[in-house]
């Protein structure tokens, strides 16, 4: 190909391997480099050395979605297996269905409530006060009553994100958290699964292109540049420009991993929702697989806390201080030229890997227009603000 150009991707994530295969199979030339030992990024799962059973070592990962391109494309690089994510949560002593259906209801409240009488119930039970919700926990309380919102939202939203319900935007509650069936998937979405060998084959796979070449363990620097084309950046924004206003918040977690030789719990993930427990959820990693057999467990104790230097970014706070100093680090992005910033990371945002692939899809498409049609290739392809 006489117009192949040479590309660099910093992060070698569902963002910058999906990226990489749509120009790699036009012909370009693409280089990828990431930081750690490993492809795949957060998605990252390995079998665990002592007991053969797959782990998420950056926390589980539950493949769902309704876009039928994603789901193809995921399709073409592994075996997806029928998985349904069925999440408990142990409150006050007891162990309720999540997210909060006619089960949980009838068990909560120890009714025998038709899916209509258990809507006259949360009528009745909701704070109809509250007229417009500012917060969180207003929204909560209109929605739902101070009981549900106290058991099964208040203390884990606080272990969660360091704070109380009271200082989030009620816009994290945008419907109405319940379902008055026994409907207890956790998803709704059309195509739901998990990969029959994990996430990390993967990434592989899709990385495995005669035009790609990946090298790991290498964090990016400025020789990098020299010479291509065209920079995808997948890494944090705010670290892009050296962190030179300050750092954008994040969570990140801790796992306390441990093994036992029975079954430990009996289900994939199991959450606490009561604050004095540390914790916000045990998750039970061979249930992610139901069709391999395990005798043992091998379980994730998940801790939340503020992320420091060195930790691993997980999840992008967005407050409004976030958002002023990321719109900041927008206003000298948006000068750059011959670089786009995508994925989580370098977009500021929680994506699930849906939306990372279709995004990544998205992104590769207008750079291979914007290289046909001679114009300048957008930093950004979709909002972050
Ligand atoms: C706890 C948790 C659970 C999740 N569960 C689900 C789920 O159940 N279902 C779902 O659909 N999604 C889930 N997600 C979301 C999923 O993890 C993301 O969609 C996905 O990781 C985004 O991929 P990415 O390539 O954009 O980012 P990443 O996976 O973070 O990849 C970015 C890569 O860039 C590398 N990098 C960064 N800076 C540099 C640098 N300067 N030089 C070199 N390399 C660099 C990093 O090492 C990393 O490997 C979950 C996320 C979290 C945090």
């Amino acid at each position: 190909m006489n117009n192949s150009k040479n590309i660099l991707i910093v992060g070698a994530g569902f963002t910058g391997a999906v990226i990489g295969r749509e120009l790699a199979e036009q012909g370009h030339q693409v280089r990828i480099i990431d930081s750690r030992s490993h492809v795949a990024g957060n998605c990252y799962s390995e079998r665990d050395e002592k007991t053969g059973i797959m782990v998420h070592t950056y926390g589980p990962h539950i493949f769902h979605t309704d876009n039928q391109v994603v789901w193809e494309y995921l399709n073409r690089f592994t075996e997806m297996m029928p998985y349904v994510n069925r999440v408990k949560t142990t409150v006050n002593g007891k162990v309720f269905s999540l997210p909060i259906n006619l089960h949980t209801i009838n068990q909560f409240f120890e009714t025998t409530c038709s899916p209509s009488e258990a809507r006259a119930l949360i009528e009745s039970k909701s704070d109809q006060n509250i007229v417009d919700p500012q917060t969180f926990e207003e929204q909560a309380l209109r929605f739902v009553g101070k009981e549900l919102y106290e058991a099964f939202f208040k203390g884990y939203t606080v272990k969660q994100w360091g704070m109380s319900p009271a200082q989030l935007p009620a816009s994290i509650l945008k419907r109405l958290p319940v379902r008055f069936n026994y409907d207890d998937n956790y998803f709704s979405h059309k195509y739901q699964g998990m990969p029959k060998e994990g996430y990390t084959p993967i990434v592989e796979n899709i990385l495995n292109h005669p035009n790609i070449s990946v090298e790991l363990e290498r964090a990016y620097q400025e020789e990098d540049s020299e010479g291509i084309d065209h920079l995808f950046f997948t890494g944090p924004i705010d670290s892009w420009y050296s962190y030179r206003f300050g750092r954008l918040g994040y969570r990140t977690l801790d796992f306390d991993k441990f093994y036992t030789e029975e079954d430990f719990q009996g289900t994939a993930v199991m959450n606490y929702g009561e604050e004095n427990i540390p914790f916000t959820r045990i998750t039970d990693h061979k249930y992610f697989a139901p069709w391999e057999k395990h005798e043992g467990s091998v379980c994730y104790r998940e801790f939340s806390r503020t992320c420091m230097p060195d930790d691993t970014p997980y999840y992008p706070i967005r407050q409004m201080g976030e958002m002023e100093l990321l719109n900041k680090y927008l206003s000298l992005a948006e000068q750059e030229n011959s670089m786009s910033f995508a994925g989580r990371l370098g977009t500021y945002r929680y994506l699930d890997m849906d939306v990372t692939i279709a995004e990544a899809l998205n992104m590769a498409r207008i750079y291979l227009d914007s290289i046909e049609n001679g114009e300048k290739m957008p930093v950004f392809t979709v909002n972050v603000r």
